[in-house]
């Protein structure tokens, strides 16, 4: 593990960083705060910290103001060093932020101990934060596919609606998946839609954000130009009748009908009706008799 010394007097920096090097930490050192503060901001920024308390620039706890103001993830461990004198300030310190502290001369067996309890915290702490991405991806991605799942494809959109670009949506539905799942299983049907998934998610580009709606439904969200949107569908519409998707020695021609949907830029247009718009063009494309596009009037004009 990486660890940060920041102290000013060369040969107390000097034994600390031949200590703690023994007990098989990567050093990095500074002789000033400014320094440090430097240091504890780069993207591989050592989780451990031994400051001083007087430095050049900024102090010790000067520092750890900064850091607990400025960096929450990951956490900085961080140590005080203080003299017999400054015993009586290490309030402050640990006010400032400091997570504990080290009178100089100190004894190495405690530094030591304290060290692995830096690093207990800091190990926690960077597993609590794994944990909780982990959540997170589960609650906004579809565990079948792994794309992105209904909530979060309704929070993109609602969240592009105030931007100054132009706003539509795809929406898709595989024709008669029913009749796959009949003839070969569900499992052969989960394993079209992650086929499928597949396919869209390499085609789509920077403007659009891909989700599975509901069963063996997908929405883009896009901030194509409606023409662009529409050519769009017309492709993955291609792209996925065009090659029969393999499925355990089985090669099986899927189809599916999209309605497309693009919000006028000067007509203010919630998210969820440029969606319903862009259903009921797939409903049309459905009725009209499948594996095509139908784009939908432009939504909200007729409210505007
Ligand atoms: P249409 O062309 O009108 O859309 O016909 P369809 O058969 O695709 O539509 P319908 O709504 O009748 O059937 C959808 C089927 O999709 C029924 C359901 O069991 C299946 N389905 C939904 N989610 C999943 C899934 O996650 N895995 C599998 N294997 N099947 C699913
Ligand atoms: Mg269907
Ligand atoms: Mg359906």
């Amino acid at each position: 593990m990486k660890i940060l010394i920041a102290d000013d007097s060369t040969v107390s920096r000097h034994l600390l960083e031949s200590i703690v090097r023994k007990w098989g930490y990567e050093v990095v050192s500074t002789s000033d705060g400014n320094q440090a503060w430097e240091v504890l901001q780069r993207p591989d920024a050592p989780r451990l910290a031994i400051l001083d308390w007087m430095m050049p620039g900024l102090t010790g706890p000067e520092v750890c103001k900064l850091v607990r103001e400025k960096i929450s993830d990951p956490y900085v461990y961080i140590l005080l060093l203080t003299s017999r004198t400054q015993k009586e300030d290490v309030i402050e310190g640990m006010m400032a932020g400091a997570d504990d502290y080290v009178v100089k001369p100190f004894d190495q067996q405690e530094l030591n101990v304290r060290l692995r309890a830096g690093r207990r915290i800091v190990d926690l702490q960077q597993e609590l934060m794994r944990a909780q991405a982990a959540l997170r991806h589960q609650a906004t991605h579809d565990a079948l596919t792994g794309i992105q799942n209904r909530g979060k494809i309704t929070e993109v959109l609602a969240a592009r609606v105030d931007a100054n670009a132009p706003l539509g949506v795809i929406m898709l539905d595989v024709d008669r998946f029913k009749s796959v799942n009949d003839a070969h299983g569900h499992a052969a049907g989960d394993a079209v839609l992650i086929a499928i998934a597949q396919r869209l998610a390499r085609a789509i580009g920077e403007k659009d954000s891909l989700g599975r709606y509901g069963g063996e439904e997908f929405v883009i969200v896009s901030q194509r130009e409606p023409e662009d949107l529409h050519q769009f569908a017309e492709s993955l519409r291609e792209l996925i009748a065009s090659k029969p998707i393999e499925v355990t020695s089985l090669y099986l021609v899927v189809t599916a009908s999209f309605g497309v949907a693009s919000r006028d830029p000067s007509t203010p247009c919630p998210g969820h009706l440029i969606l319903r718009s862009a259903d009921e063009a797939l409903y049309q494309a459905k009725h009209a008799g499948r594996n095509r596009v139908c784009v939908a009037p432009t939504p909200c004009l007729q409210e505007a």
